[in-house]
């Protein structure tokens, strides 16, 4: 089992769980769920306080994945815009889709504040624009959601408009929208999982699945015990590795770094970031950022499409950091961390089931913080009968990445190099 990647995260936890034993010996449950991160801390959940009999295998710890790293950001939508989901479904299933990742939204609320999490929950978020073309783009997507989604949460901002939001001189307008946000996402991830127990469910940490017969029940074993299930739901995400190579083939695990610097002392606050919301921009790379609970800017943004750290990683967060706020130059940067997102071809999550008894919810593509506390419960929906709602995002069509395992990686760098260069221009 390897501890937490060394985060700020990670030196600020605020929730304890109940012991979560290595599994060991035989077991017979209703449901096994393998992945302790959000996906499989909220399925644990939901399916725990419906009265059925849960375990959850975590190869490593709880929210070791990331839903311990991720920025936090919390957003209604997918990871892809909503014309893709109205291309592969249809308009009213889209319509569908988007109100449910607003239900997405509200479950965070509510689960927090049920639960009492810990997890510096704030709503409020701005979109930067860079470029007038990213102006363009904005103008069109709050027409869209208007007019198609009767979405009206997101208000047009001028330079000035997002200058009283974000002290940059490097934007020239943007989108205020109300109703996204940004939390702590390991506390929120552990304190599901406190939600879970409490509801007996039962986790096991340093308890690596290493193979999976199919069956009814199905058979999971780990190096040390094994468990007979009437249902088993993966929620490895970008961590899946070879558990079922079919599956890996929809999903490609992609870098991607945050940076948190010291505390800001209050003027710094008021230099940056004075309404404390979360922020991103329009880039295909984007930038995103907000201020942590106890005032540390959390910087995002670099990305890896090869597997490998990007080289003077740290320097480059820093000057991107100060190239949006010139006046944290100085400031130090105390932790830098990474972890894999999950991506999938067209960037809408990839939902199912193999045969009829293992579901898997993955491929968030970036935009899981929400959606992934969702697939819990609707992944809990279907194995108790009411699978339509789950089954909606099931019939998203979804291809291999081309290529295979060993090629993938650079026909995804060659495709990615366009959009990167545009940023640029
Ligand atoms: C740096 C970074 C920044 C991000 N920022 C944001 C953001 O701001 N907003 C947003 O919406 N999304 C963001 N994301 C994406 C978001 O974190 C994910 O979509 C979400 O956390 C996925 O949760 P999950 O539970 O599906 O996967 P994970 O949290 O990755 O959990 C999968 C778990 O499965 C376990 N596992 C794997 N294989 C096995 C096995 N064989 N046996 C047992 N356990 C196994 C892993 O150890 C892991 O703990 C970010 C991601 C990263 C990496």
């Amino acid at each position: 089992m390897t501890d937490y990647v060394d985060s700020w995260y990670g030196h600020s936890i605020r929730v304890e769980l109940e012991p979560t034993p290595r599994l060991e010996g035989a077991h017979r449950t209703d449901i096994c769920v393998v992945g302790g991160g959000i996906t499989g801390c909220s399925t644990a959940l939901h399916l725990a306080r419906r009265g059925y009999r849960v375990k959850l295998l975590e190869s490593e710890r709880i929210a070791w994945g990331a839903s311990g790293r991720a920025g936090g950001h919390v957003l209604p939508g997918l990871g892809t815009g909503m014309d893709t989901i109205a291309k592969g479904l249809g308009r009213d299933a889209a319509r569908a889709v988007w109100d449910m990742s607003l239900e997405g939204l509200q479950l965070v609320d509510d689960l927090v504040r049920e639960y009492e999490i810990p997890c510096d929950l704030r709503w409020g978020y701005v979109h930067t624009a860079i470029r007038q073309r990213h102006m363009k783009m904005y103008r069109e997507w709050v027409d869209q959601m208007a007019t198609e989604y009767d979405y009206h949460d997101m208000e047009l901002l001028d330079d000035h408009g997002v200058r009283e939001r974000v002290r940059s001189d490097y934007y020239i307008g943007g989108i205020h929208e109300p109703r996204a946000g940004r939390l702590h996402p390991m506390n929120y991830t552990l304190g599901l999982a406190r939600a879970a127990q409490s509801h007996g469910a039962e986790l096991h940490e340093g308890s690596a699945v290493t193979r999976i017969e199919p069956g009814e029940p199905a058979k999971v074993y780990t190096e040390y015990g094994q468990v007979e299930a009437d249902f088993v739901v993966l929620a490895c995400n970008a961590y899946l590795d070879e558990l079922d190579p079919a599956l890996r083939s929809k999903i490609m695990p992609v870098g991607n770094y945050v940076i948190a610097t010291e505390p800001l002392d209050e003027a710094r606050v008021r230099e940056s970031l004075p309404t404390d919301e979360a922020v991103s921009d329009a880039n295909f790379v984007l930038d995103y950022y907000h201020l942590s609970g106890d005032r540390r800017l959390l910087y995002g943004g670099q990305v890896s499409y090869n597997g490998r750290e990007p080289r003077n990683l740290r320097q480059r967060m820093e000057a991107k950091m100060t190239r949006i706020f010139p006046a944290l130059a100085g400031v130090r940067v105390e932790y830098i961390w990474g972890g894999w997102v999950g991506i999938t071809l067209n960037r809408a999550p990839h939902f199912g089931r193999v045969g009829t008894n293992v579901y898997f919810a993955h491929g968030y593509s970036g935009q899981g913080m929400a959606m992934s506390g969702m697939a819990g419960k609707l992944m809990s929906e279907a194995i108790s009968g009411q699978a339509e709602r789950f089954d909606l995002f099931a019939r998203m069509p979804h291809r291999d990445f081309p290529g295979g395992r060993h090629l993938r990686t650079p026909l995804l760098v060659l495709a990615t190099n366009f959009y990167r260069m545009r940023d640029l221009i």
